[in-house]
């Protein structure tokens, strides 16, 4: 990817955005569609490894408004139907995405992220942003609490400070703002740790089953996931970081032993090789205490992560993305050099609540999906989230019916 720095004529932009993952590249996009001059800066090369390779289908409606959706088969990624959940007892019925009333989410993708991700920002650059990788944004310039620019370093050690109205920090878990702005906090509750790795060989379901979301569930700490993508297959443990030794003593046993607990995937994999290395995420469920100030705002994983159970992370990243490119382009229609964008990310604080309960759930020692399902509006409800659709009647339902059996479980417990 062939990146120009900026000039010295072209130091001030509306808008800079900094990290050029899925929430950056899709902010990028919409503000400059929408007309204004949009700077990103991205501190690695291009593609680059990334974990999160799961969409849901609610992405699919930002990925049209990108103009991408058309790219996604293109890029050989396997159609993503439905997702099945394996107990010790066996698998669930699986939830199919044709579930839901609207066609345009039946399916959606399993994405090998260095493309992904790549197609993402050669989109943004194409819609006429200023993008450059292997710069990175090592200060966000201030007036008290108002962002002004940026100070951006580059492999040659080169230095340049960009001055814009509005700063984005979409740098992923790490995030640029400053702590004394915005802290992150964790989820009570979720402090899990991944292991995971690709690997050649899996058996897949056939059909359109082959691209499907497989969630082996261990006990009521730890989980498998299995993502089908080209010519691998994901497979990853996540626990809780104090279990984690239980299962072996470095990262390539404890996977190994995970899989081995798991009759049906040690079945699938019994031709499998490991494709890379086994790596390691920890620490990955949380919110910022603040989303944005003056001149300033959070998106992505940088405003907040919940658990990878049911594949959120990217529909929550480019849905905070829409929104503050939304709120972004009319503050900057505004007569404030620097718009204030404190608590502009409501609709995505709403997403994240309706999410939390089944993540929570998910982790108690009762949680059957099973038994929710028989009940039909809870089904209904269940596909709805599953797919990333939150604002049903069967979704809020069931988000307030397993809040309720979270609640009691937590009671019993105490
Ligand atoms: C174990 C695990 C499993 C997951 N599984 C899934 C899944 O199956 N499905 C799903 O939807 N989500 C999943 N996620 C979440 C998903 O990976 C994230 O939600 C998503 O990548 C967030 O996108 P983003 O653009 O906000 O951040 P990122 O994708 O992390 O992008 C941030 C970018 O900013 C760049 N950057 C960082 N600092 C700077 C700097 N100072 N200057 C310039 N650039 C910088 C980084 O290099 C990076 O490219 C998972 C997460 C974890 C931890």
């Amino acid at each position: 990817m062939i990146t120009e720095h900026v000039s010295e004529t072209q130091k001030s932009f509306d808008v800079v955005v900094v990290g050029g993952g899925p929430a950056g590249a899709t902010a990028a996009t919409l503000l400059a569609k929408a007309g204004h001059r949009v700077s990103l800066f991205e501190r690695q090369a291009f593609p680059r490894f990334h974990v999160g390779e799961s969409l849901v289908p609610a992405v699919n409606l930002t990925l049209e408004k990108l103009g991408v959706r058309e790219r996604m088969d293109e890029l050989g990624f396997p159609q993503k139907h439905g997702v099945q959940f394996y107990g010790p007892s066996g698998p669930s019925r699986p939830f199919y995405f044709s579930e839901v009333a609207d066609p345009r989410m039946h399916h959606t993708w399993q994405v090998l992220r260095s493309d992904f991700d790549r197609m993402l920002l050669d989109t943004a650059r194409d819609a006429g942003a200023h993008v450059e990788t292997d710069a990175q944004v090592v200060e966000v310039c201030l007036a008290g609490e108002t962002a002004t620019g940026v100070r951006v370093r580059r492999l040659d050690e080169s230095e340049d400070r960009v001055s814009a109205r509005v700063v984005l920090d979409a740098s992923g878990q790490k995030g640029v703002i400053p702590r004394e702005l915005s802290r992150q906090q964790g989820v009570p509750g979720l402090q899990n740790t991944a292991v995971y790795a690709h690997y050649t060989g899996v058996r897949l379901d056939p059909g359109i089953d082959a691209g499907s979301t497989l969630i082996y569930r261990l006990d009521a700490k730890s989980w498998i996931w299995f993502i089908p993508l080209p010519g691998v297959v994901s497979i990853g443990l996540v626990t809780s970081a104090r279990e984690i030794l239980r299962f072996g003593p470095n990262r390539d046993e404890i996977l190994q032993s995970a899989i081995d607990r798991c009759p049906d995937l040690k079945e699938r994999m019994r031709e499998a090789e490991i494709s890379g290395e086994v790596r390691v995420a920890r620490d990955f469920s949380y919110r910022a205490e603040r989303d944005g100030g003056p001149g300033w705002a959070l998106i992505g994983d940088a405003l907040g992560f919940i658990d990878p159970v049911y594949s959120t992370g990217l529909l929550l990243s480019v849905h905070s993305a829409e929104i503050l490119a939304r709120e972004v382009s009319c503050g900057l229609a505004g007569q404030d050099r620097h718009p204030d964008l404190r608590g502009r990310s409501g609709e995505w604080q709403v997403a994240f609540d309706r999410f939390l309960p089944l993540v929570r759930a998910f982790y108690t020692e009762d949680f059957r999906f099973g038994e929710l399902s028989k009940n039909d509006a809870h089904r209904q409800g269940l596909v709805d989230l599953l797919t990333g659709i939150v604002d049903t009647d069967e979704a809020i339902g069931v988000t307030a019916q397993i809040q309720h059996m979270f609640d009691e479980e937590v009671a019993a417990e105490s």
